[in-house]
């Protein structure tokens, strides 16, 4: 290899990754970044302080790779040196430090403005989210007083989101100084490393430890940033201790983020944790329903419309009403009527979701219940109703009209040996019910449930 003056490359390497990252992001994280030497492959460079390290090792580490590899032919290791005083003394000392009377000195934030279409009225309540929801509205209702953190969990475009949006609501219509801060896990690390490169890190304390309700949205984010959970830390103990609410959303269980320090996860569980589910048919008609009453005053879909929509998109909600607003445009431009051939044509290139739940067979389900309580499949479908035989089956219907969200409840009867609706109905309650009163019964069906995932 030929020698390779770094100076004169550093340039062109920022150069090569502004092509490649938003503009914002390279001023941010290369304004102070330098290139100490490449030796031997290694390429040392010089970070201001540990978040540094962290945010160019996930975003940036491959685009050097690429970029040494392709043009001198070289496969390089990076290595950082970190040129200020240690971080502990920065994220935690000044903590200590901050009296009230310090922090009062600062002017209030005007309050952050949340999305109004968010609220607890706009949203749609179904099986999949009424426990998140009703959390949702008694935290809005008695803000640091009934679950702290509230934890909201789901996949992509279920409502996490705009539920935060409608506890941010919904407190300000009841008490409009308050003051609330909605922000997510990626703006809380870039504003805390922005403040410690300006030396405003007193402000962005002042900020978080002056809320009375932190919203924090995808906070799977926290991922693997250990800088940034330990100030999340800081911050989630000052404002718990205070009993101001803090609300959290994620795409997983606080266990299920990888990477997160064990003092963190265990705090987000505190309080409560509610999960937000795919809507099942019904709910997704309502759903289509309540945005074209909110969309358009005036002229009335036919119901076929929003079934088909309802039958196609199944995952996620977001999708969902962007197939409505498709439609709705393209009548508009069109100035076509909407009907279900309009729908037809505008939605012709989405294709119709399957959902992993779909792939579970309501046999697998009879299968691995009747394991899992010792009976025999055909017992399960006869007519005995002794105990031994009858919980078990009403734990199968349970788990089968949770999992099987586009089976109906006549069909599921059916492939209970011929029951009928108010039979599967009355088993569904019931066990709905022991469910909720009985932990230990509730984390036995959870049980069951991992293992025909697994299966799947
Ligand atoms: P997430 O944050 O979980 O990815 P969002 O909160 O951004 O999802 O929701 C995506 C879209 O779906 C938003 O426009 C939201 O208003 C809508 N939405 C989600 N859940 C519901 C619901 N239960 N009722 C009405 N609209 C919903
Ligand atoms: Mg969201």
């Amino acid at each position: 290899m030929d020698f390779i003056d770094p100076l004169s490359i550093w340039d062109a390497v920022i150069a090569f990754l502004s092509t490649k990252l938003k503009k914002e992001d390279v001023d941010l994280w290369f304004t102070d970044v330098k290139l100490i030497s490449l030796e031997n492959n290694i390429l040392k460079i010089s970070v201001p302080n540990k978040f540094f390290q962290e945010w160019i090792e996930t975003n940036c580490s491959l685009l050097f790779q690429n970029y040494f590899y392709s043009n001198f032919g070289i496969d390089i290791k990076i290595k950082y040196e970190i040129n200020t005083k240690k971080l502990e003394d920065v994220l935690s000392l000044e903590y200590e430090n901050f009296s009230e009377k310090n922090y009062k000195k600062y002017k209030k934030k005007p309050a952050f403005s949340f999305n109004d279409q968010y609220t607890f009225q706009s949203f749609v309540i179904g099986k999949m989210n009424n426990f998140a929801y009703a959390v949702s509205e008694a935290v809005a209702k008695d803000p640091g007083n009934c679950y702290n953190p509230l934890f909201i969990y789901g996949g992509a475009g279920l409502g996490k989101t705009h539920l935060l949006h409608a506890i941010g609501n919904y407190i300000l219509g009841d008490n409009p100084g308050s003051n609330i801060l909605y922000t997510t896990a990626e703006k809380f690390m870039n504003e805390l490393v922005s403040s410690l490169k300006n030396n405003q890190n007193l402000e962005f304390k002042q900020k978080y430890r002056n809320v009375d309700v932190l919203l924090v949205d995808d906070v799977q984010f926290l991922s693997g940033k250990e800088s940034t959970q330990e100030a999340f830390f800081h911050t989630f103990n000052e404002l718990h201790e205070k009993k101001k609410q803090i609300v959290l959303s994620s795409d997983v269980i606080p266990k299920k983020i990888p990477d997160l320090a064990e003092r963190l996860c265990s705090r987000f569980e505190w309080g409560v944790v509610a999960e937000v589910k795919s809507p099942d048919y019904e709910t997704r008609l309502a759903i289509l329903e309540k945005k074209a009453s909110l969309l358009i005053k005036n002229k009335k879909i036919p119901k076929d419309v929003f079934e088909y929509i309802a039958n196609k998109i199944k995952a996620n909600i977001r999708r969902l009403e962007g197939s409505l607003n498709r439609i709705l445009a393209y009548s508009k431009v069109s100035k076509k009527d909407i009907d279900i051939n309009l729908a037809k044509i505008v939605l012709s290139d989405v294709e119709t979701e399957i959902l992993p739940s779909q792939m579970i067979n309501i046999k697998d389900i009879q299968e691995i219940v009747a394991k899992f309580y010792n009976i025999r499949v055909d017992d399960m479908l006869s007519k005995k109703r002794s105990a031994n035989i009858a919980q078990p089956r009403q734990v199968a219907i349970y788990i089968a009209r949770e999992m099987l969200i586009n089976m109906s409840i006549t069909e599921i009867g059916r492939n209970f040996g011929g029951r009928d609706h108010t039979t599967v109905m009355h088993a569904y309650k019931k066990i709905s019910e022991k469910i909720k009163k009985d932990p230990y019964f509730n984390s036995y069906v959870n049980k069951i449930i991992s293992k025909i995932r697994e299966n799947s």
